[in-house]
């Protein structure tokens, strides 16, 4: 329910309760007044009734006096005078107005009267017992079943000699007297012995009284209206009865009443007076209640639809309406208020969002944003993505809280950049980025801005130089899109910092190159599980007999769906991504068991693997060789190890002694790719190597390169004197292979012998090549 209705329902209610509860409360009382003030009435009247009736019945006492002592008619009782008496009766009665007049002798037998037969007894008994004790007796007796007030007084000459009374009729005359004098309806009724109306004279209407009188019989003379009596809902009169007489043959009431009209005429008038006030009094509160309502939920409704309109990121200045009442004033500054705090707070969080905590440059989010809006406008801009080199070791060495304040110092120096650096951002971690208003970011404002970043930075007292390294996109060159844009900034990042040059550019096709490296270190992995790997084997050959000495094993990978990647590319990849020590492990168990295979088929033949620098600081390597070599029953003279010096060069320490372990074990060991690197002889000489292998890039073209033909001599004659062996590898031309046979190197490898080939093929092949006639054999 809402709430204005339910505020409107209350009052209401109130109202009407209190309303009712006063008009029932005023109108009990008025009408419980009504009540006793014509009950009141009643008996005043019943007073005056009798009051009415003692002035008769005096007036008639002073008339029977006079006759009483009327000397005539005392002579005509004591000469029981008939005639007489009757006339003077007659007389004194017609005179005095008396309905009946009666005489009587001393014992109260009737001597005349106008309504006994002579000689009955006294027809009053009760009134002449009364006579007779007080000298007189007035009051009311039944005459004929008639009600009279009537007289009865001694007739003394002097002596008492008889009674002589007169009395009136309580008639019509009386009741419409007491009615005149009091207003009030009277009833003088007589009922005899069974209950039924004797006489009945009334101010009522002659059917209305007989009917009222027929009904009311028992009440009356039980007693019903004697007191103040209560007018129920069906009474249309409220009564009350005064006695006149009761005897056993009679009994006659006076019966006073008041009509329901008269006595709550103004009561009922003043009750839809009431009811008129009420209904008014009800319409005006439903009217106050349904303003007063509306105006405190006006402001209340104001108050919600600001409130809907803030949480849907309206700017809400003012609420109409709210004002009207204090509370809610108070609220809707309250609301106002609430509002400011959560746009402050927005702003705070949407600052947040898309600024770096540390260094307060734009975030990652920010520079997404940034680089659409300028792609909007069309204009061409550059980007160049920074890495600071070996932020790893400097967070290790320095601390962290150093290693933030390198960034935060880089972060404040790439904000203060001149144009044409448009922006700074921080990507992540030691990732920041400069937007440059250029198509292309040229050598010289690269180096400027590269001299002004790479300022010595005080850390813990020793003065940093940041080594770092960008990667470079152009817009549109290199990308339309802004995450396209930032991911081939991150290509060429990964190339500066993987050849540790300070600028890349992005490469076109670059991606596509990244996304299949990606595609192959994920395939790697199942690779070895699903035999996509396989071995070749390249031939080595001894220059001074001739005969193959050796194999190298060299990995294959066929794709499933790229088909044939060169191990050139995904053993770079595989050491990149920590995988090379699952293609090792496979392959060192895949050659111990050829060269099993091989054994078993009478062919003591001896295999070269490749290892990379992780193998050689792996300490648990000699053992699993050694384990590899007893369960294929092989001899260290069978397996032979090829290391690269760069891969040697990474852990000296650790390498030289898994070297030396294997070594000791009886394996021999070449230095490959030898003349690639910058190691010394000397420094090789330090480890336990039996070999070099001269790289294919300086025996490829030893035919015609002068320079190669000296370093290669030279190489030989050193490796010579240091009691090592040297191989040749990339002999693709008998003028080559006499080179160096002349050259005194002991052995050759190289497509003019054999390519590399399936293990399959070996046995074939040796079977046909039984021995190699080299230029050099056949001129020695
Ligand atoms: P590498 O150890 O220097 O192997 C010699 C490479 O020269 C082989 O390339 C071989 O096919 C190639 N080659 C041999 N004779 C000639 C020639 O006359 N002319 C030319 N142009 N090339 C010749 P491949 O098989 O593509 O292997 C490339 C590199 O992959 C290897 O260089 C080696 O570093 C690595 N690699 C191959 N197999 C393995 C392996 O099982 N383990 C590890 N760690 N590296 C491997
Ligand atoms: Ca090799
Ligand atoms: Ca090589």
């Amino acid at each position: 329910m809402r709430f204005r209705t339910r505020l409107m329902l209350v009052l209401l209610a109130v109202v009407i309760i209190s309303q009712i509860a006063t008009g029932a409360a005023f109108l009990h009382a008025t009408q419980n007044d009504a009540l006793m003030k014509g009950n009141q009435r009643l008996e005043v009247g019943a007073r005056v009734l009798h009051q009415l009736l003692d002035i008769r019945g005096e007036q008639l006492r002073s008339n029977v006096a006079i006759l009483a002592d009327d000397f005539g008619f005392k002579s005509a009782v004591a000469t029981k005078d008939t005639a007489t008496l009757y006339s003077v009766l007659a007389n004194h009665g017609d005179r005095a107005q008396a309905d009946m007049v009666m005489l009587s002798d001393l014992a109260g037998n009737v001597l005349a009267s106008s309504h006994h037969e002579q000689g009955s007894t006294m027809p009053f008994p009760e009134l002449f017992g009364r006579a007779q004790q007080n000298g007189h007796g007035v009051g009311v007796v039944i005459g004929n079943g008639e009600p009279y007030e009537f007289v009865l007084m001694p007739v003394r000459a002097p002596n008492l000699i008889g009674w002589v009374g007169m009395g009136f009729l309580i008639d019509e005359e009386v009741v419409q007297e007491i009615n005149a004098l009091t207003g009030l309806d009277i009833s003088i009724v007589t009922y005899d012995a069974s209950g039924d109306v004797g006489y009945l004279a009334s101010s009522h209407q002659e059917q209305l009284a007989k009917r009222l009188m027929s009904g009311h019989g028992d009440k009356l003379m039980g007693g019903a209206y004697t007191t103040h009596s209560q007018m129920s809902d069906n009474n249309n009169y409220l009564s009350y009865a005064s006695e006149l007489l009761e005897s056993p043959e009679y009994q006659s009431y006076a019966l006073l009443q008041l009509s329901r009209n008269e006595l709550l005429g103004a009561y009922q008038h003043l009750k839809w007076q009431l009811i008129g006030i009420v209904t008014l009094m009800l319409l005006l509160t439903l009217a106050v209640a349904m303003w007063s309502a509306r105006s405190i939920s006006k402001p209340l409704i104001a108050l919600a639809l600001a409130a809907k309109r803030i949480g849907q990121g309206e700017h809400v200045g003012r609420i109409p309406g709210a004002a009207a009442v204090a509370e809610t004033d108070l609220l809707a500054t309250t609301l106002l208020s609430m509002q400011e705090d959560i746009a402050k707070r927005e702003a705070t969080l949407h600052h947040q969002s898309r600024h770096d905590m540390l260094t307060d440059l734009p975030n990652r989010v920010s520079a997404l944003e940034d680089i659409f809006k300028r792609i909007q406008k069309g204009q061409p801009f550059s980007l160049l993505r920074f890495a600071i080199n070996d932020f790893r070791d400097i967070n290790d060495t320095f601390g962290y809280a150093l290693g933030d304040h390198l960034l935060v110092t880089l972060a404040q120096r790439m904000q203060q950049l001149p144009a044409p650096v448009s922006k700074a951002y921080r990507l992540d971690g030691d990732e920041l980025m400069l937007l440059i208003e250029r198509p292309y970011c040229d050598t010289s404002t690269r180096t400027e801005l590269m001299s002004r970043l790479n300022q010595p930075i005080n850390l813990d007292k020793s003065p940093i130089v940041p080594s770092i390294s960008a990667g470079e996109v152009n817009y549109p060159a290199h990308g339309i899109t802004p995450q396209l844009l930032l991911r081939r900034s991150d290509i060429a990042l990964d190339k500066a910092r993987r050849h540790r040059h300070s600028h890349e550019s992005y490469v076109e096709g670059q991606e596509e190159q990244h996304l299949r490296q990606l595609m192959l270190i994920r395939d790697l992995q199942e690779a070895v599980k699903n035999s996509e790997l396989w071995m070749a084997y390249q031939p080595k050959v001894d220059t001074h007999s001739g005969q193959v000495c050796q194999f190298e094993a060299l990995m294959r990978w066929r794709h499933p769906t790229l088909g044939f990647v060169p191990p050139d590319e995904f053993i770079g990849l595989a050491e990149r991504s920590g995988n090379i020590g699952l293609l090792s492990n496979w392959m060192l168990a895949h050659v111990c068991e050829q060269l099993h295979r091989w054994k078993c088929a009478d062919n003591h033949l001896s295999v070269a693997v490749n290892l990379s620098a992780s193998d050689l600081i792996d300490s648990t390597l000699p053992k699993r060789i050694s384990g590899l070599l007893h369960r294929f029953n092989l001899t260290p003279d069978q397996l032979a190890l090829e290391v690269t010096e760069s891969a040697v060069m990474q852990d000296v320490d650790a390498a030289t002694e898994t070297l030396l372990a294997l070594s000791q074990q009886g394996l021999k060991i070449a230095i490959d790719d030898y003349g690639t690197g910058y190691s010394s002889l000397a420094q090789i000489k330090r480890l336990p190597v039996d070999e070099l292998k001269i790289d294919k890039s300086f025996v490829l073209k030893l035919d015609t390169q002068e320079e190669d033909l000296t370093i290669v001599r030279s190489t030989i004659e050193m490796a010579h004197n240091l009691g090592l062996k040297t191989v040749a590898e990339g002999v693709e031309n008998s003028a080559t292979a006499e080179l160096l046979c002349k050259l005194q190197c002991d052995y050759l490898q190289g497509y003019w012998i054999a390519k590399p080939m399936p293990a399959d093929d070996v046995l074939n092949w040796l079977a046909d090549t039984p021995s190699l006639v080299l230029p050099s054999l056949a001129t020695r």
